[in-house]
């Protein structure tokens, strides 16, 4: 299979460097020059619980050079999803397909906005991965990949990328209904990302103060009843879900910690913005999701 990764960070540098070890014909897609260049020069280097190896994979700045594809991963940050989008559509035909593992919500329909949306497949992953400089990464966790289709495009071509996944060795399950599963992951990132951001404490430090675990609570409760007005089977325990990831991610800083912490744009707009956003369109009130965004955005134009 030829599969093509735009954004090739950390997340897309993992996937595309796992799916080309299993023999996959991969191209990895990105802005970053340097990155790509040395991925070109000495393999992509995979840290695993302090073990390096050393990935052989095709890294480009060119998407002319990459070709008609028949899958294309998107792992840019929801911010580029719209930029990404065009680049896929170059490098698709009729029968190809397209991915998005990317976290919050809106991705799929962005990508919807430039591709056909029998095409796109979407879904979460369990596993991580930071970057650790040009060419080098670290897959910090691995954890289930869960994937379906975003409209009803025939599930047969999301089981069949379940199946090659899992036979590449990341293991994916198929779902019917995975806009359930995409919203279940975002009220993990609604309770978690933001107010972490905001008090540069690590995920387990969520739970130490009442109030901190209050402002999380109402955050996902506010999100809980918009998905419940939009007709979302999400799990009814989300409180209690959030509270045990942030426990079992403990000594972690949240991807959107980590974002304000190096003064980089972050994905709120597809967390707790996009509650704010749909919730607004439906006259429900969420003060708590419209605080942590305005104070997000807050921190964001104030970067240096
Ligand atoms: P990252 O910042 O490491 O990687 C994003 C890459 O996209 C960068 O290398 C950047 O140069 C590139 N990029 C930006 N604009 C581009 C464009 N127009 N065309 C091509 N490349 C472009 O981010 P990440 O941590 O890999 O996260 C990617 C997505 O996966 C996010 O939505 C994130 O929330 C999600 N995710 C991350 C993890 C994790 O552990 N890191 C886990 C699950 C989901």
């Amino acid at each position: 299979m030829k599969i093509a990764v735009i954004g090739a960070g950390a997340m897309g540098s993992l996937f595309g460097g796992l799916l080309a070890e299993a023999g996959a014909d991969v191209w990895l897609y990105d802005i970053w020059d340097e990155h790509v260049n040395a991925i070109n020069k000495n393999g992509l280097s995979i840290e695993r619980e302090g073990k390096f190896r050393s990935v052989s994979v095709k890294a480009t700045t060119d998407p002319n050079r990459i070709g008609i594809s028949d899958l294309v991963i998107i792992f840019v940050k929801s911010t580029n999803t719209s930029q990404a989008a065009k680049t896929a559509k170059f490098l698709m035909d009729d029968s190809s397909l397209i991915l998005t593992l990317q976290n919050g919500m809106g991705n799929a329909d962005t990508i919807a906005e430039t591709v056909e949306p029998s095409r796109i497949i979407a879904g979460t992953t369990s596993h991580g991965a930071t970057m650790l400089g040009p060419g080098r990464i670290c897959h910090a966790g691995i954890g289930p990949t869960t994937i379906g289709m975003w409209t009803d495009g025939g599930k047969d071509k999301a089981l069949y990328i379940a199946k090659f996944f899992s036979e590449s060795g990341i293991k994916t399950e198929f779902m019917d209904d995975i806009k359930s599963v995409i919203w279940d992951k975002l009220l993990v990132n609604v309770g978690i990302n933001a107010i972490t951001a905001l008090t540069a404490i690590k995920n387990g430090q969520l739970l130490d103060l009442s109030a901190t675990r209050d402002i999380s609570r109402t955050a996902v409760e506010e999100a809980m009843e918009l998905a419940r007005e939009k007709g979302i089977h999400i799990r009814e325990d989300a409180v209690e879900h959030v509270f045990e990831i942030a426990k079992a991610t403990s000594p972690n800083r949240s991807s959107m910690g980590q974002d304000v912490d190096n003064k980089r744009i972050t994905e709120i707009e597809a967390i707790n913005g996009f509650v704010v956003r749909e919730a607004s369109a439906m006259g429900i009130k969420v003060p708590v999701n419209k605080t942590l965004t305005s104070l997000i955005e807050t921190v964001q134009s104030h970067y240096e």
